[in-house]
């Protein structure tokens, strides 16, 4: 890309542009080629870069973000960190109304990109007006000339993607890609980019990928909001317990669920076997290709796009953690190579 022989204005020039890159010992056993679109590369380190990014430019554009403006979202994670930074460096406040439930490393990292941020009660319903929710909405009704972003419902978060990541994927493989593999949470990411790819070849396949207990596959195949769906799960970033308006569910052909279990191992082995540091939601969309393979979804001359959302160094007291990891019961047995680094 001879990006790195540049000279940048700002970090904010560095946004989208990511790598694909090919995918060798955790695809070995695996029919066709794969290469993972690694989002980390971003200066925020998570995909989230871009609809922050685009949001907030477009928001610009119609003279509804002025210097000294104030942006608001409800988000702890990658979202979170995105807007903090394109805040500083164009000039607005960033607030960010979170859970109790998000970690004190979460809310210290906001913190460091100079965001503002309200932890609210998490155990209070989504209409409390003590929840984040309610109170992201109210501060957005109080300041005048605020923006709320609302990742979930804001359409501007596919756009984002069709503007960026689908054309750098169709580019960077030339037209040659048959497959799109990307987890779904608001579903920007998948619904954005498939859009592009499926505008220029109506044939590649878009596969999605969601956690059990949430209820995105089951609405995709049935278009009925299932809340029996909905229990706890530890991935983050992926899957839901309402269905996003961000989400295009009729440009995805398939959706595949994936365990917490398999898909924090799957995360550990990219990164041991590739090289690349990945965050948990990276292993869920490849544990997802494996189980694929078990159904002999994929040809030999297929070319399979997978995306990596985030870095690993989101995830050291989580999925790196052998504590956690046992605290989990995610080893089979004490006495796994992995198991044993509990000891010291
Ligand atoms: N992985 C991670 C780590 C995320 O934070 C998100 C965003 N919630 C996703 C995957 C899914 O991306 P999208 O919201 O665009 O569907």
């Amino acid at each position: 890309m001879g990006q790195k022989n540049r000279v940048f204005d700002s970090v904010l020039d560095l946004v989208g542009n990511t790598p694909l890159i090919k995918l060798r010992k955790v695809a070995e056993n695996l029919k066709g080629n794969y290469y993972a679109k690694v989002e980390a590369f971003n200066p925020g380190h998570s995909s989230k870069d871009r609809i922050a990014l685009h949001i907030i430019e477009q928001a610009e554009k119609k003279g509804v973000l002025k210097p000294g403006s104030t942006i608001i979202e409800t988000t702890s994670g990658n979202t979170g960190f995105s807007i903090a930074m394109a805040s500083i460096i164009k000039g607005y406040d960033c607030i960010l109304a979170v859970s109790s439930k998000s970690s004190p490393d979460k809310i210290d990292m906001l913190k460091s990109m100079g965001a503002k941020v309200y932890v609210c009660p998490a155990h209070v319903s989504a209409d409390d007006p003590r929840s984040y929710y309610e109170v992201a909405k109210r501060l957005h009704q109080e300041m005048e000339g605020s923006v709320y972003i609302n990742q979930y419902f804001n359409e501007l978060n596919m756009d984002a993607h069709y503007a960026s990541t689908g054309p750098e994927i169709w580019k960077q493989t030339e037209g040659k890609i048959t497959h799109l593999v990307a987890c779904s949470g608001t579903g920007g990411t998948i619904s954005g980019t498939a859009r592009y790819l499926k505008e220029q070849n109506p044939n590649i396949k878009i596969i999605g990928v969601d956690a059990y207990g949430s209820v995105l596959k089951k609405f995709h195949e049935t278009k009925e909001f299932d809340k029996n769906e909905i229990y706890p799960y530890r991935i983050e970033g992926l899957g839901k317990n309402l269905i996003p308006g961000a989400t295009d569910f009729d440009i995805i052909d398939e959706f595949v669920k994936v365990t917490d279990q398999e898909s924090a191992h799957t995360a550990r082995e990219i990164s041991k076997t590739e090289g690349i540091f990945v965050g948990y939601t990276s292993g869920a969309a490849m544990q997802a290709v494996k189980q694929l393979n078990e159904d002999e979804k994929f040809n030999e001359d297929d070319l399979i796009v997978v995306m990596f959302p985030d870095h690993g160094s989101r995830y050291m007291s989580k999925i790196y953690s052998d504590k956690w990891m046992n605290e989990q019961g995610f080893f089979d047995t004490e006495n796994t190579e992995e198991a044993v680094g509990v000891q010291y």
